[in-house]
Formats: C-alpha cells, sequence, structure tokens
C-alpha cells in the first residue's frame, strides 16, 4: 500500500507535562517580562517555539551513551568516540570540543581576525555577527538577492551571491578577509539551504584568492536533506554522503551540536590548518578546557557523538523536514505570510507583511511574538530589528521546531492560534524599547506597547 501520512519515527518512553495558564495570568506574566519572551518563565509556556537550540529529545541509543561517558579530564576515550564520529561526517584534521557553537564562533575569530578585517557569510547568525564585531572586524552578509524576498520561492534561498563575493574580495583586498563563511543552513535567513552547486562555486572563489572557506554547520543534516530533494544529481545519495562532499569543499566549521548534533549542549570547532588549531587549543585551555573535553562533560561528548549521526538517518530526515512544512503549508494557505519555502527547522512568519501597519521602528516582530504568547501560550522569537538594529532586512517571527519533541496535534494546535491571531491582526500595537544593553540586546532588552489613540478589538 502506498502510504502518504508521514508519521513520527519514534516512540515515546518518558513524557514531560507542559502547564495551561489563562489569557489573564499570560497578560500579567507578559507585562512582568517587559514583552520581551526570552524573560518569561518555561513554565509559564505552553508550545515552546523559541529555539530548536538544545531543546530535542535525545534518543534510547544517546542515553545508554550517556552512561559510557568517560570523564577523565586528559585523554578521555568519549573523546576518541566523539573525534571518529565528528571525522567521519565532517573529514576535517583538527576537531576541538567547546561548550556551544558560540564558543567555537569566539575561538575562530578571536585566532584568525583582527580588528578592520572583514567576514563574509551568506547571512551571520546572531551570535556570529556579534563575535565577528567583538574583535573589530566587519561582517557582511551576502546571501543572493531572492533571500530578502519572504515570499519568494527558490529552492536554495540561502544561497550566497558569487558575484558579490568576487566584488568585495576586489573591494577590500583578499588580506583584509581571514575568512569566508557559509552558513548551514542560513538561519536568519528563514532556515533556507544552501546548494552544493554553490558552495562548490564559493569554495572555487576562495580556492582562487587563498582564503579558507568555513561552515557555519549547525543545520549541515537538514541541509543535506535539501540537497538530496532539490538538486539535481543528490536524488540517490544518503544525507551522509551529500555532507561529506560538501564538508570536503571548505577548510573547517564551526558548529553547535543543540541543532543537528541532537544533544542538550555542546559544540566543536574544525580545521585543517595546523597552526590555527594550536593557537586554538592555547585559547581553548584558557577559557573552555582541556582539548579533550572543551568545557564539556565526557557523557556530552557521547551523545553528540551518537546525535550527529542520527541527525542523517533519512526516516529522521524525512519526518522532520515534512513536520516544519506541514505547519508551513497550514498558515499559507489562509493567507498567513510567511517566509517561502519552508525553512528545515523552523517557519518564520513575516512580521512586516502581516502587520503592515507597525513600522519597522515599532518592532513589528516584537508585537506579534507577543501576541502569538498571550493568544496562546506559545513562545517564538523576533529575528529582526530588535536583533539586528540597522542591519535588519527583515521582520521575522521564527517558529523554531524542537527535535522529536512536539507531536502533530500540539502543531495543529501552534495552527489554530495562528490564525486566531491573523484573524484580529489590525489591532496589535507596536512596541518601544525602555532598555538595551549594547550587545546581542535582544535577550535582555525591555520594551513596552505604543499606545495608539483608542484601539478596540471587534
Ligand atoms: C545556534 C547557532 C549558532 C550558535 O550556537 P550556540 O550553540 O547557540 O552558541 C551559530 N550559528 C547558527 C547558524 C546557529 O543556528
Amino acid at each position: 500500500m502506498p502510504v502518504k501520512t508521514i508519521i513520527e519515527p519514534f516512540r515515546i518512553k518518558s513524557v514531560e507535562p507542559i502547564r495551561w495558564t489563562t489569557r489573564r495570568q499570560r497578560e500579567q506574566r507578559l507585562e512582568a517580562a517587559y514583552y520581551n519572551l526570552f524573560l518569561l518563565p518555561a513554565d509559564d509556556v505552553l508550545i515552546d517555539l523559541l529555539t530548536d537550540s538544545g531543546t530535542g529529545a535525545m534518543s534510547t541509543h544517546q542515553w545508554a551513551a550517556i552512561m559510557e561517558g568517560d570523564e577523565s579530564y586528559a585523554g578521555s576515550r568519549s573523546f576518541d568516540r566523539f573525534k571518529n564520529s565528528v571525522q567521519d561526517i565532517f573529514g576535517y584534521k583538527h576537531v576541538i570540543p567547546t561548550h556551544q557553537g558560540r564558543a567555537a564562533e569566539r575561538i575562530l575569530f578571536g585566532v584568525a581576525c583582527k580588528k578592520g578585517d572583514v567576514v563574509p557569510n551568506n547571512t551571520h547568525f546572531d551570535t556570529t555577527r556579534a563575535n565577528v564585531e567583538f574583535v573589530g572586524a566587519e561582517a557582511v552578509d551576502l546571501v543572493i538577492a531572492e533571500g530578502h524576498q519572504p515570499a519568494l520561492l527558490h529552492p536554495f534561498k540561502g544561497n550566497m551571491d558569487v558575484p558579490a563575493l568576487e566584488a568585495l574580495i576586489q573591494r577590500v583586498g583578499r588580506e583584509r578577509i581571514p575568512l569566508v563563511m557559509l552558513t548551514v543552513t542560513n538561519n536568519s535567513g528563514g532556515g533556507q539551504p544552501v546548494s552544493m552547486e554553490n558552495v562548490r562555486q564559493v569554495s572555487a572563489v576562495c580556492k582562487r584568492h587563498r582564503i579558507p572557506l568555513y561552515f557555519d554547520a549547525c543545520r549541515f543534516a537538514e541541509n543535506a536533506w535539501f540537497i538530496r530533494l532539490r538538486e539535481k544529481g543528490y536524488e540517490s545519495k544518503t544525507p551522509k554522503q551529500i555532507a561529506q562532499e560538501m564538508f570536503r569543499l571548505g577548510d573547517g566549521c564551526t558548529m553547535s551540536a543543540k541543532k543537528d548534533g541532537m544533544a542538550n549542549i555542546g559544540g566543536f570547532l574544525c580545521t585543517n590548518d595546523d597552526l590555527l588549531a594550536q593557537q586554538e587549543k592555547d585559547l581553548l585551555i584558557l577559557t573552555e578546557g582541556y582539548p579533550t573535553y572543551g568545557g564539556l562533560a565526557g557523557r556530552d561528548l557521547e551523545a553528540i557523538a551518537v546525535g550527529v549521526q542520527e541527525a542523517l538517518e533519512e526516516d529522521y530526515l524525512r519526518y522532520r523536514i515534512a513536520s516544519t512544512a506541514y505547519l508551513g503549508n497550514h498558515i499559507a494557505s489562509q493567507g498567513v505570510p510567511i517566509v517561502q519555502p519552508p525553512g528545515g527547522h523552523a517557519i518564520y512568519l513575516d512580521a512586516r507583511a502581516f502587520l503592515p501597519h507597525i513600522p519597522a521602528d515599532q518592532f513589528p516582530g516584537v508585537a506579534l511574538a507577543a501576541e502569538l504568547y498571550l493568544e496562546g501560550g506559545i513562545r517564538s522569537v523576533e529575528i529582526g530589528t530588535l536583533m539586528f538594529a540597522a542591519a535588519a532586512q527583515m521582520d521575522l517571527v521564527r517558529l523554531a521546531i524542537p527535535r522529536r519533541v512536539y507531536t502533530q496535534s500540539h502543531i495543529d494546535y501552534v495552527v489554530e492560534v495562528i490564525l486566531e491571531v491573523w484573524k484580529h491582526r489590525e489591532t496589535i500595537p507596536g512596541m518601544r524599547l525602555t532598555y538595551e544593553a549594547p550587545f546581542l540586546r535582544h535577550f535582555t532588552a525591555h520594551l513596552e506597547p505604543v499606545k495608539v489613540g483608542v484601539v478596540t478589538r471587534s
């Protein structure tokens, strides 16, 4: 029988209760959190789509591996298993564990970049941009033009604009570009994939100018699946073969194991450059830990060793990508503006199109995220003017789907809440900042609704 329903490829062995709140309670909690959903206690959230980072459910194999964790300070057996598993997929000579992705970024940029340098990326993720800027370098986003048009359909909207990369190298000179980065999938640009063809072209430009190419590899498995689905010649390759081919085109990577590492914590930094690796390990010892644990417990290394392999399983990826598309397609079919096509780990609402009466400087994304919480206890995150200030090209609200956590009925509920908010969208007020920190302000900002005349809810 040809089966059309794609089911969760697992059964549930352990459950975690979630808690309902009343609308009145949510109004109070939101005000107490200064309209910033990062400041909400998680217990007051019913469905938490704030992030897919570290929020996934681990498998029985991962939990079993955790019991095998070797907590030796130096030369732990768990490090060898971690390194072998990572090298099997990524193929790089040096594998340096870190406590999460941003630690890998800080170490890479701390060692490879200096003031006045320029780092091109398809789109820098927020922590990546902040770490580039922290060393005094400039983070330049070079995603293709299609990547800036939320409604436009394109199979690889995460691609880098190769002529723009060439032009940038001509303009600033290769000496000022210590590395080029490709984020797969492109998180801040809507979880959109990068094609193998684009990786090949970017890699060729980098080679010609002798600039190393690094991947921000957080969602490498999802990117591999999109290549298999959408790029000619990859239909019968396994996700692992595709990932291996992609990584061979680069010189190293940063990775958050909280994403396609399927773990609750962890990350790593890879490079083929011996000298750089030595400097990175020296800095690692100073701030993260000895190079065979890098700020992680032996058991965390075990969970990652199993997790990176599980992320590439076909049944898992088929279900993962289908369930994200399920949410996106159900709301888009009712007119809700989303970044098209649905990405890998998240659906991004286009807040500027959803709330055209709210100007960008009144944070339409923050306003929409607040309303989704008020309406149904759903937590999402703004990726827009609050996160990136003047550099924001779009105002999006990201609904990130934790891995292997929510079932289809949870997602049906999310669809229902979004459609309810869509019905009364004209009544939603803009937001005003009352406090901001100098770096990564979205994590701690305080806001309040902008009072506009008399707004009544019909
Ligand atoms: C999550 C993420 C990071 C940072 O990783 P953390 O583990 O959160 O520090 C970097 N780049 C991208 C694309 C990410 O999604």
